[in-house]
């Protein structure tokens, strides 16, 4: 491991290097195997490296916590904590135990995005036509209080053997439809490097995958797991991508943005997954400054997430309406690849759903009312004469040329159906429809035009 000469500690770094033995050295610090062999797992070690105490009724309140949903932070993410106001603390708040996490509300709910309901083998989960979720690892360097999937950390159940990621790889092997593999966990980063290289070099065999994209947090936790050799060995699988995951301005530090750097230096496209958290960043100047930083960072903001119905999430749940806030204080007043999509992943598994402010003020056959960020609203007119080629899917004989040698088919879904010339569908009708079960009914169980 490379250690710059220059590298100093940080006074916070200093501080808990320092209480953890106080031989520690710079080196130490910077080699992600001491880190993760001295993450902090219990309260005790938490107020010994960090300085901060705990009330014994806080203690037992934060047992009971950790004991339902275990923790752990790096001594790293530790040391971005500001000791002197860290109740208020955004990294406080996502890595430390709060006893709210066990106040399940009405619309809790295990597994809100029935992730393991839409899972074909274990391990996959398979929502969308072309592309599919890949849980390799159930290791994090971090617990992120605010984790979706709350429900496996810890859980050796959910540790995938060999055996399994392989049945994966074959369910990938036998859907030819399957052209993006997003793997995940738990943190992919958190299997060793040849480990890793078996499963992309695995994956890189299938022809009809065409990207494979990486999600971890480790550049926000654990920056010193970008080694020059890790990335060396992820340059061979290209087209690799990666989303990593910053909530706050603040996690951008030296470090954090030393191993972006080395990403993008190997070529490797950078994503950022925000999730909208009630007090760590649910405020536009927080968003835009975060997303700036980003921007300058090689980063490019992919998804702002309204927080999950997940179990023990309640107290980090804002309004839809405080994303739409964000939104609108992003679009027009910074630059547009600065600004995510903000979406809200569909409870019972539907996906994620865009939602934006409106900018669509009114419409005519001819014209259409809009309004830009500053609230000018202005008319576009729409052109007299507009031919409409009637599309019948016969790409071969139409005039937009495109050439579909190697495309596969896909059958029109959703709205894109009703949109469609080629398909008369009229209408899509919930499968519990009243109505529709009457004229069942009454017509001997013939159905109308339905989803
Ligand atoms: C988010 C997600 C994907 C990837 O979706 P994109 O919009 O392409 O980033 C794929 N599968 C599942 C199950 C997901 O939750």
């Amino acid at each position: 491991m490379s250690i710059e000469k220059t590298e100093k500690f940080t006074t916070s770094q200093a501080s808990i290097a320092k209480n953890v033995s106080k031989h520690t050295t710079v080196g130490n610090w910077r080699d992600y195997r001491w880190q993760l062999a001295n993450s902090i797992r219990d309260i005790a070690t938490f107020e010994k490296l960090t300085g901060i105490v705990f009330t014994k009724k806080e203690h037992k309140a934060l047992e009971e916590t950790i004991s339902k949903f275990p923790m752990s932070i790096t001594p790293y993410y530790a040391s971005l904590i500001e000791k002197e106001n860290f109740r208020n603390d955004p990294i406080f708040k996502q890595s430390f135990p709060n006893p709210a996490e066990l106040k399940i509300s009405r619309c809790d709910m295990k597994d809100p995005l029935h992730e393991d309901k839409d899972s074909p083998t274990k391990g996959i989960t398979h929502r969308y036509p072309d592309r599919v979720l890949f849980l390799v690892s159930n290791r994090c360097s971090m617990y992120c209080r605010h984790c979706t999937r709350k429900r496996k950390v810890g859980d050796p159940d959910y540790i995938p053997s060999k055996k399994q990621i392989l049945e994966g790889i074959n369910y990938i092997k036998n859907n030819p439809r399957i052209r993006d593999v997003l793997l995940s966990g738990g943190d992919p980063f958190m299997l060793p490097d040849a480990y890793l290289d078996w499963i992309l070099t695995e994956l890189r065999k299938i022809p009809h995958v065409e990207v494979i994209r990486i999600g971890s947090r480790v550049p926000v936790v654990l920056p010193y797991r970008i080694t020059d050799k890790l990335v060396k060995m992820l340059k061979k699988h290209h087209p690799i991508w990666l989303n990593t995951h910053f909530n706050h301005p603040r996690e951008l530090t030296e470090s954090a943005r030393e191993a972006l750097r080395k990403l993008a230096d190997a070529g490797i496209p950078l994503g950022n997954q925000s999730v909208l958290l009630a007090g760590v960043n649910d405020c536009p100047r927080i968003m835009r400054k975060l997303n700036q930083k980003l921007v300058q960072n090689r980063v490019r903001p992919y998804y702002l997430f309204q927080c999950d119905l997940s179990e023990g999430l309640s107290h980090f749940r804002t309004p839809i309406g405080k994303g739409i806030e964000i939104i609108e204080s992003l679009i027009g007043h910074t630059s547009g690849f600065a600004v995510p999509t903000y979406v809200v992943d569909a409870p019972g598994g539907g996906g994620k759903i865009p939602v934006m402010p409106n900018y669509i003020i009114s419409w005519s056959t001819n014209k259409v009312v809009l309004r830009n960020y500053e609230g000018v609203i202005t008319t576009y007119k729409e052109p007299d004469s507009y031919e409409p080629v009637f599309c019948d899917r016969n790409c071969d004989e139409c005039s937009l040329q495109l050439k579909l040698d190697e495309a596969i088919e896909a059958k029109a879904v959703g709205i894109e159906k009703l949109l469609a010339d080629f398909d008369d569908q009229i209408s899509l009708t919930p499968h519990e429809n009243a109505r529709h079960k009457r004229r069942e009914k009454n017509n001997g169980g013939k159905h109308g035009a339905s989803a």
